[in-house]
């Protein structure tokens, strides 16, 4: 089955208030690529003020906390994020996996919150150099996927991205081969999981996505759009990704 390209900012950490006004200009020139979803997903303090400024677009939260409310301080739970009108979440980054020892039952509790919540998720998996050197990177990530996605979701609001760690932010990229390997074996996981709902299922490819190695990897088998940090932070070096994912739809 067809599947829509899904081409995804995650800004990580960076952006203040003046930074809406890219936000703008990036939505605006996806309009020119049809048949291309594109969301953002800026810290949480820029949410509210995207969706003011550019409403109808799918802007989303870049992690979330597993319970409705309660004493997390610091924390913002998947409701708080669909009350200021987010669309969706990224959850298992692999940022928060290292950085905030988050496991897979935490990750799978995030999901089910954000589900709950009405959000779309993106649910990241991707492993470590020693794992892919090792030629151990497909367990590693089969496992991910067994131990992170829930059991129980419209196959249409969960997305997978394997995103391998040593590949983000460093300019390092899989070799295609290696990708369509992964993402047949993540398919192909998912399918004996869930059946035909597996074909409903978006799995993008994060990790050094840039304006001139997009159209490789998003014409690659299996690979159904792009989560990308550093090249998503400007009009300049994002648009010709969502350029690329909407010539390869
Ligand atoms: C990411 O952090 O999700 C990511 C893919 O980053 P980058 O595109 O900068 O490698």
């Amino acid at each position: 089955m067809t599947r829509r390209k899904f081409v995804v900012g995650n800004w990580k950490m960076n952006g203040l208030s003046g930074a809406v006004g890219e936000a703008q200009a990036i939505f605006a020139a996806a309009d020119d690529h049809a048949g291309v979803d594109v969301a953002i997903c800026p810290p949480f303090t820029l949410i509210g003020a995207m969706v003011a400024a550019a409403p109808g677009r799918a802007i989303g939260g870049q992690d979330c906390h597993s319970a409705e409310s309660g004493a997390f301080t610091g924390s913002v739970a998947a409701p708080m994020l669909a009350d200021i009108g987010a669309e969706l979440v990224i959850v298992g980054h692999s940022e928060r996996r290292e950085g905030f020892g988050e496991s897979d039952a935490d990750v799978r509790a995030k999901a089910g919150a954000g589900l709950a919540a009405g959000l779309s998720v993106i649910l990241c998996v991707g492993e470590p150099r020693e794992v892919r050197e090792s030629g151990g990177a497909i367990d590693f990530v089969l496992a991910q996927i067994a131990g992170s996605v829930p059991d129980d979701f419209d196959p249409q609001r969960l997305a997978i991205a394997y995103e391998p760690i040593w590949a983000i932010g460093t300019g390092l990229v899989p070799t295609v081969a290696d990708v369509a390997a992964m993402h047949g074996a993540i398919r192909g996981a998912l399918a004996g999981r869930f059946g035909d709902a597996a074909d409903r299922m978006r799995i993008l490819y994060g990790g050094s996505v840039n304006g001139e190695n997009a159209a490789e990897l998003l014409g690659t088998g299996d690979v159904d759009g792009a989560l990308v940090g550093g090249a998503s932070l400007t009009a300049a070096k994002f648009v010709p990704i969502i350029a690329a994912g909407a010539a390869s739809g």
